[in-house]
This record gives C-alpha cells, structure tokens and sequence, in this order.
C-alpha cells in the first residue's frame, strides 16, 4: 500500500482528502502544522507528500525548503487560487508539482498517479548493489561514493548484471544481451570483460561482487564468499 503524508491545518479539507485517497487505496497520515509534519516527513517510509502552504508553526515553503536538505520524495503543493508567487517559490524550492485550491478529487489523484510514476521511473534509473551504485540516466558508476571510470561496454555488462543481481548468468545469455545475437568474435569475450569490471570494481576498492559460478557463468552480489 502507498502511503501518503498530508500536512493541511484545515481539518474538513484534511478529512476530505483522507477519506478520499483512503478509498482509492492509499494510506493517509495527516499532520496539521509544518512542524510536526516536517518532522514525520523526516522519519521518511513515505511514498508521496501533500504539503498546504498556509501552515502555523513552519509554513509549507519552509518544511519543503529543509527537507529537501535530505529528502527527494515527491511533494505536491496545496496553494491558495491565484498564488503565483506561491507556486513559483515552490517550484523552485523542490516542489514536483502543485495544485491549487479548491480541487477536484479526481484532478488531485491525477497528480498524485503522475508524481508517483515519475518517482518510480527515476528510481528504475539507479541501480544498487551493496556498495555498487549505477545511475543510468547520467551513465554513471560509483564504489562507496568514488566513481569508476567504465567503457560503454563494461556499463552495458554490468548494469545487465546488477539488473539481474544474486542470479547466476550463463556466457551465452550475457553474450546475446551484451554483444547481440550476430557477435562473432572471441567466445571468451565475456570472460575477459569480467576480468576488466573485476579490475576496476572489486579490486581497487577491496570487494567482492563479481562471482564466478563454475560451469555456469556469472553472478553480480554483494557478500563475502569466493567465487
Ligand atoms: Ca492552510
């Protein structure tokens, strides 16, 4: 289940929106200052929040405005009819889209579907393996933080491994994936890329992700036994 957090100190607005989203399926957590809301927001397990300007205590700008110091969940403003400056502040502050008072329900779980696709089409983008991160929107890779330096061959081997992470790959299947189907050069191709990944990866920064099943083929994942 989706869970999204609300922060609007109008409770029969907070109350709609709840019942609504709840009947679509998604969970509501409201919170009814900025304060308590940022601090909920920060707690993080949140897939989406709607955030209300107008707020005592923060207003909604300032929680956006510090929690995107760590935070990239999506975020759809609430903001009052005809306040532009509102929502070009809050455009810039981080905000992923706004809406503006009074909505429609139907409109608001529009929104809600977009911010939420598009969260989940970015994080498709990045790939995570223990240590081992690829961002294959900028091409990418990264050891504890440090980049690595990798042909685009050596990117398109091991983003095919880190999709299919903790399963074991024959040469064949890496060679169709990686190579396509009408390579006709050296069968050990995959081998000797191994090694180069093994050369940039495991080796200079003391890890072992890169295992060799014998008889069988290759497997990228994180843990401490030889292969
Ligand atoms: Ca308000």
């Amino acid at each position: 289940m989706q869970t999204i957090l609300l922060i609007e100190d109008e409770k029969s607005i907070a109350r709609f929106i709840e019942l609504e989203l709840s009947h679509e399926g998604y969970q509501v957590i409201k919170a009814e200052d900025g304060r308590a809301g940022l601090e909920l927001a920060e707690k993080g397990g949140w897939d989406l929040m709607l955030l209300d300007i107008m707020l005592p205590g923060l207003n909604g700008l300032e929680v956006l405005r510090r929690l995107r110091r760590s935070c990239d969940l999506p975020v759809i403003m609430l903001t009052a009819r005809d306040a532009v400056m509102d929502k070009v502040t809050g455009l810039d502050t981080g905000a992923d889209d706004y809406i503006t008072k009074p909505f429609s329900i139907e409109e608001l779980l529009a929104r809600i579907r977009t911010a939420l696709r598009k969260q989940q089409s970015l994080q498709q983008l990045l790939l995570t393996v223990g240590p081992l991160q690829m961002d294959i929107a900028r091409h990418t890779v990264s050891v504890n933080d440090q980049p690595v330096d990798l042909t685009g061959r050596e990117f398109s081997l091991l983003q095919y491994l880190m999709e299919n992470q903790s399963i074991v790959l024959s040469r064949e299947s890496l060679m169709e994936k990686v190579w396509g189907y009408d390579y006709m050069g050296e069968t050990n191709i995959v081998d000797v890329y191994i090694r180069y990944l093994r050369g940039k990866i495991d080796e200079p920064f003391d890890v072992k992700l890169l295992h060799t099943v014998r008889g069988v083929g290759y497997t990228l994942r994180e843990d401490k036994r030889e292969g």
